[in-house]
């Protein structure tokens, strides 16, 4: 092996992960670990000042990788500026897109050096449960790139260290302490069998705070996530109406991209008696857009369990619902 082995640790800025790299780090030494932080662009700014904060309190530097679209992009705007395609959809729609369409989207359709949002205009979606690209395109394939080149470029080995807890969820309850993925490429799961408060013992025993967010909104990770909770939404209200302004612009650039011409990004949530194709699609939009969603959070009243995917309207992301599910350091 030309230069050894390269120790990573995949921070999100939540418990976990930080917990795994204060453990590689009495294991292995600052100098032998390399911290690397996936950004989305949909991130809390309290999650980039924490990553600030740890860097200045352990001397170290985490590597901030952010996934690029633009290549992807162009070629989008070339397959719409060309279509020709012949036929029509499920809903008897023609496939191609019209010329308004195209003229609505091509006027909007650039890289803006955003992941979150580049990836979304690239889709013309938001992301949903059912099609959750997301984690995938901005975490886990960031990161397996990341370990790839370093693999393949420099000759060395990695292990990637990650805060995974079997006591975290049903799907985790398997986890491996080690795993090959690859030749040359090892997962290591030092936290497998540590319980919540072994993590947060583990941070203040070090002199640290955890990411404040716990706090305010009790989870880290996208803000906001697909799968936010009712009480998130009306929490997030409260605290950072920056975010759905973001939201909102977000939702206006997402749906000039896309064909139908609307995006919502709560659309997964499908508010009683409004599935698409059970009321008009403006109705459809206007209750799922951000204003719907705000104005549907705010009021009071029984939860309704299948509009949010959780079992209860249990505050910030406590529930047992849909989560995020990336083991890359995404949200914790
Ligand atoms: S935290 Fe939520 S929005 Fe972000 S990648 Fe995960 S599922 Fe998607």
């Amino acid at each position: 092996m030309k230069n050894g082995t390269l120790h990573m640790v995949g921070l999100s800025g939540g418990k976990d992960s930080t917990a795994t790299l204060l453990l590689a780090i009495d294991r292995l030494g600052k100098e032998n670990v390399r911290a690397v932080f996936a950004d989305t662009g949909n991130e809390h700014p309290e999650t980039y000042a924490y990553l600030d904060y740890l860097e200045h309190m352990l001397g170290i530097q985490v590597v901030r990788l952010r996934p690029d679209f633009s290549a992807e992009i162009t070629n989008k705007r070339m397959f719409i500026a060309r279509d020709r395609r012949a036929g029509r959809d499920k809903r008897g729609d023609k496939i191609r897109w019209s010329n308004k369409a195209k003229r609505r989207a091509l006027a909007v359709l650039q890289s803006t050096g955003n992941p979150f949002l580049d990836l979304c205009m690239l889709k013309g979606r938001f992301p949903t449960n059912r099609a959750r690209f997301c984690t995938e395109w901005l975490k886990r394939d960031v990161i397996v790139e990341y370990v790839d080149s370093v693999v393949q470029d420099e000759g060395r080995t990695v292990v990637v260290w990650q805060g995974v807890r079997r006591n975290e969820s049903d799907k985790r309850k398997h986890a491996k302490k080690i795993e090959r993925v690859a030749k040359g490429y090892y997962n290591f799961r030092p936290l497998v069998d540590w319980t919540i408060e072994d993590v947060f013992r583990c941070i203040a025993d070090h002199g640290l705070s955890a990411n404040p967010l716990y706090q305010m909104l009790g989870r880290v990770g996208c803000t906001p996530c697909i799968y936010a909770t009712k009480g998130d939404v009306r929490l997030l209200a409260g605290s950072n109406p920056e975010v759905m302004d973001r939201v909102r612009n977000w939702e206006g650039q997402v749906g000039q991209a896309s064909k139908k011409g609307f995006a919502a990004f709560f659309q997964g949530k499908e508010l009683a008696g409004t599935k698409p194709g059970e009321v008009s699609d403006l109705v459809f939009w206007e209750r799922h857009q951000i204003d719907g969603i705000l104005k549907w959070a705010a009021k009071e009243g029984p939860f309704l369990r299948e509009d949010w995917g959780r079992a209860a309207d249990d505050g910030p992301s406590q529930g047992a619902g849909p989560r995020c599910g990336s083991e890359m350091g995404l949200c914790e």
